[in-house]
């Protein structure tokens, strides 16, 4: 008689097949689950990596616009005026187009700080920045050259209409009327110009410089609340050198 012994139910052969299966599957699952787990882990890794990007990006121009621009006045900081002079005259050169260079300086500002208080005194530099930036040309540039002398590059001005525009510039920027603690305050500037023209006067930014502030020094001489104008000087030595600093702010 031939007896055949068969293994309880849980040890058969399909019961193995199955057990088989089930811990397959399983692996399967937590293959899936670790997989899942990664692509979430990287797509939130991607999001911050955007984040973090945009958050520098912000930052740069943030710090590009503190190297450029003034933060009281709006307008362009020293740096990036000797940067827009130099530009310029290389763009009148190019294009044999004659510009002006003029220093804009307010008369006995020092009174307005004594007589009024610091803090007035700022409010009158804002007005006076943002008059000037109304006055000019979208394609001239204004900056402030120092406390409270700005520098102002009128692009592409031809000679005989260049007392013309400054005197304009000098109506629209000079006795800017601002509220005051006793009432409506009003400063008036001089203005030292310069005439460039890149056919007859191949000169250095330095020169043109130099010249508008012996221009504004006369200015001041004669009285205040007018303008002098020179005409740049090939043979003219500057009296200190006003090289600018090779580290100038990139323009964008
Ligand atoms: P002048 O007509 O000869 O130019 O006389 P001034 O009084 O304008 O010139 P001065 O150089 O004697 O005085 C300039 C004053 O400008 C002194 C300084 O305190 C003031 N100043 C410079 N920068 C600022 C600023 O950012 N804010 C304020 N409130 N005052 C400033
Ligand atoms: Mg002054
Ligand atoms: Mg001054």
């Amino acid at each position: 008689v031939k007896i055949r012994i068969l293994p309880p139910w849980w040890r058969s052969y399909w019961i193995m097949v199955l057990y088989g299966l089930m811990v397959l599957a399983f692996l399967i699952a937590i293959d899936r689950v670790r997989a899942g787990h990664h692509s979430s882990r990287s797509r939130e890794l991607e999001r911050l990596v955007t984040e973090r990007t945009l958050e520098l990006e912000a930052s740069r121009e943030q710090l590009r616009i503190r190297a450029t621009y003034d933060a009281l006045t709006g307008l362009m900081n020293r740096a990036a005026i000797l940067l827009a002079l130099e530009a310029e005259m290389n763009r009148s050169r190019r294009e044999h187009k004659p510009l002006i260079v003029a220093l804009a300086d307010l008369d006995h500002f020092k009174r307005v700080n004594d007589t009024c208080g610091h803090l007035f005194g700022d409010e009158v530099l804002r007005q006076f920045g943002s008059a000037l930036s109304s006055a000019i040309r979208p394609y001239d540039h204004a900056g402030r050259y120092g406390g409270e002398e700005f520098l102002i590059i009128l692009a592409d001005i031809p000679a005989d209409s260049a007392d013309r525009r400054l005197a304009d510039l000098h109506t629209r920027i000079s006795n800017v009327a601002v509220p005051g603690p006793e009432g409506e305050f009003s400063v008036t500037c001089s203005i030292g110009a310069v005439a460039y023209d890149p056919l007859t006067q191949p000169c250095e930014p330095v020169v043109l410089l130099d010249v508008a502030d012996q221009a504004l020094y006369e200015a001041k001489a004669q009285g205040r609340n007018c303008i002098v104008r020179r005409d740049a000087d090939t043979f003219h030595t500057p009296r200190t050198s006003l090289t600018p600093p090779q580290s100038f702010p990139t323009r964008s």
